[in-house]
């Protein structure tokens, strides 16, 4: 595994050989993604490791290559190289230019409405010819420019950005839930099938709810204005159109007229949850400061919807924030969606800083409310007399251990030579290196149990 999100830095874990995020920096070179973040290199035992920084948003090294050492000193030809190089990698139009080309796309007849897929991008008439072999679309409606998650790529990069879309189903509940909460408007960080939804039904009558999508995928600022649309890195908290993007956002945040706002956010499963954590807190601070005496001891409401088994990584981050055992689907991920037959379960959870009780779960779908825990469960997440809570966190019904005096998941059995319930074939040999995904030694993270369905 490259790049910089393998083993994190945890207070409470034990020192492992491996990287760990020290988070962003002042002063902190960039690349094209924004400022760098600072990681440290530890090997097993030693105190010190070295420091370096490396681009927050891509894991491969292959998407960006950006590394350097935190003592490193670094030439004026080298930086000047450099701020070359990072006005070189920005999109090749900008944001307004390209609110113009839509305006001029929506004119023109359906027949010269052409999108080219290799280029991922609506081409006007003058440039049919530069394109010329490469695969387009013809006949754009306006209902797929109303849609853009669906004529664009899901982007597929496995480390760096894959984009996993809503199931229609998913994105309708969570649509009817805000509203039923009472929210008008909503700052859909990374999730732009849900902006796109919202706005496709505002533009229905009787339904007012506004949306700002933030998002590192620039392909979105062909179809929406800066209103809409900031260009944005939630690694590192960078908004790419500078500071009229950035107070774009924090008027958003402002709650005009009685308008509650709720910030829904789906990052890519690829770890470095410290620095999401960090970026919504600053996030968070920008909707705080927008009201001098409004909500001072409040926190921005928001969703935070990321797998089951990442809980207690959020909850260090997040202590109001609980997990929520809605299922959330997914239309392009093999393994999160709906199978043919019957349904296959989904990692992924909403995280609230809302009040449990107040997220009702679609009983049609078998959630049901569970009085003593004051939070709709899972059909089969029983409530444990001795723990005195709905323990599963998978949707199926767990079994108390007397020994690690907790729940654990049905397949597995407690071994007491590591002294804690694991899945029967594990090896009780361990290694030093803890497991990324759930901070316990003896597994790597592609091996971890909470990763596996068994
Ligand atoms: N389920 C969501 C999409 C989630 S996929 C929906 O249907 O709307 C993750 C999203 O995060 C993608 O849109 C991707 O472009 C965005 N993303 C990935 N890395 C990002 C980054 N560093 N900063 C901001 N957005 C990012
Ligand atoms: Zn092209
Ligand atoms: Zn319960
Ligand atoms: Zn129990
Ligand atoms: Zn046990």
């Amino acid at each position: 595994e490259g790049g910089g999100a393998m083993a994190a830095a945890d207070p409470g874990r034990p020192r492992a050989a491996g990287l760990a995020l020290l988070g962003p920096a002042p002063g902190a070179p960039s690349c094209p993604h924004g400022p760098a973040l600072l990681f440290v290199k530890t090997s097993q035992g030693k105190e010190e490791g070295r420091r370096f920084y490396a681009c927050s948003a891509c894991r491969d090294r292959k998407d960006c290559n950006f590394f350097q050492w935190e003592d490193e000193k670094v030439s004026e030809t080298r930086l000047a190289a450099r701020e070359e190089y990072n006005r070189n990698h920005q999109p090749s139009f900008t944001h307004r230019q390209n609110v113009d080309r839509y305006k001029n796309f929506v004119l023109l007849p359906s027949s010269k409405r052409r999108f080219c897929q290799e280029c991922q991008q609506l081409l006007l008439p003058a440039e049919w010819e530069k394109h010329s072999d490469h695969q387009f679309l013809c006949d754009i409606t306006t209902a797929q420019l109303k849609s853009p998650s669906q004529l664009l790529y899901p982007l597929e990069n496995k480390k760096t950005n894959a984009q996993y879309l809503f199931a229609d189903r998913s994105c309708q509940f969570l649509i009817n839930l805000l509203i039923d909460l009472g929210f008008r408007r909503v700052l859909s960080v990374g999730t732009p099938r849900l902006h796109e939804m919202i706005q496709s039904k505002s533009s229905q009558e009787e339904f007012s709810v506004r949306s700002l999508l933030l998002d590192i995928d620039f392909r979105y600022s062909q179809f929406y204005t800066e209103d809409e649309f900031c260009h944005y890195n939630m690694f590192n908290h960078h908004f790419f159109g500078g500071e009229a993007a950035r107070e774009t956002c924090r008027k958003f945040l402002y709650e005009e007229n009685g308008e509650r706002v709720i910030m829904v956010t789906d990052p890519p499963f690829g770890g470095l949850v410290e620095a999401l954590a960090s970026s919504f807190k600053k996030l968070m601070a920008m909707w705080r400061e927008t009201e001098k005496e409004g909500h001072d001891n409040k926190e921005m409401p928001m969703f935070w919807i990321f797998p089951y088994f990442f809980e207690s990584r959020i909850l260090d981050f997040f202590p109001s924030f609980s997990m929520m055992d809605y299922q959330v689907d997914y239309e392009n991920h093999a393994l999160y969606k709906h199978g043919k037959t019957g349904r296959r379960q989904s990692p992924v959870r909403i995280f609230t800083n809302l009040t449990p009780s107040m997220i009702v779960l679609p009983e049609e779908e078998g959630y049901r409310f569970c009085t003593v825990c004051q939070r709709y469960v899972s059909s089969g997440n029983q409530h444990c007399e001795i723990c005195n809570s709905c323990t599963s966190k998978d949707g199926r019904r767990w079994k108390h251990c007397v020994v690690c005096k907790k729940c654990v998941k049905p397949s597995w059995f407690h071994c007491n030579n590591c002294n804690c319930c694991t899945l029967q074939k594990h090896s009780c040999d361990k290694t030093d290196v803890g497991c990324f995904v759930c901070g316990k030694a003896g597994h790597k993270r592609s091996a971890c149990p909470s990763l596996s369905c068994s």
